[in-house]
């Protein structure tokens, strides 16, 4: 089986810095609950270049974003032993090394957590869905009703406030945790 992690919203918290350094430049007081949206830049009154300006710096030092759940590493070890897990992020590929040394920081590394790390562009909302892997764990609520026209698949979607409104059913499962990661896939 070829299980594919995100990174944003699965192993890092990201949004989380995004809303600090707007609320800086703005003088707002988003809070990560406020991003019920995938594309939340319009309810913000930014285009989304402004709104992807700010992703941009953040995937250029990423080092300050928090950390989402310290079981990870090794519940990603155990998986990629047994299976092959590669990490695919849009996060576009001019930041491989920033990315690398945050994730190893973390003790996420190459050849022991993961196998390979595929760094995509941002468009479309569904471009990791070309990649032919059979597990994806993933925030992304535009990857959800794609998914369930493709039935070798399955989705094991993060919960995170973007995503509430995604009705998971078939195959794909809403996870809190990465322990509830490694019972579904242990399940399946
Ligand atoms: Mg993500």
């Amino acid at each position: 089986m070829k299980i594919a992690i995100d990174i944003d919203g699965v192993l890092l918290d990201i949004i989380i810095t995004y809303c600090e350094i707007y609320n800086k430049r703005y003088g707002t007081n988003y809070k990560k609950n406020d991003v019920v949206k995938w594309d939340f830049f319009a309810d913000w009154n930014m285009d989304e270049e402004t709104g992807f300006k700010i992703f941009f710096e953040i995937y250029a030092d990423s080092q300050s974003i928090p950390f989402i759940d310290d079981d990870a590493p090794k519940i990603m070890k155990k998986l990629n032993e047994r299976y092959d897990l590669d990490i695919v992020s849009a996060r576009v590929p001019e930041y491989r090394s920033s990315i690398i040394d945050k994730l190893e920081s973390h003790n996420i590394m190459a050849g022991i957590q993961y196998t390979e790390m595929i760094l995509l562009h941002h468009r479309p909302y569904d471009i990791k869905l070309k990649q032919k892997y059979d597990l994806y764990v993933d925030d992304n609520p535009n990857l959800v009703e794609p998914i369930k026209k493709m039935k070798n698949r399955t989705l094991l979607l993060f919960d995170q406030p973007w995503n509430k409104n995604s009705v998971c059913e078939d195959n794909v499962h809403r996870v809190y945790n990465w322990e509830e990661v490694q019972e579904k896939i242990f399940d399946l």
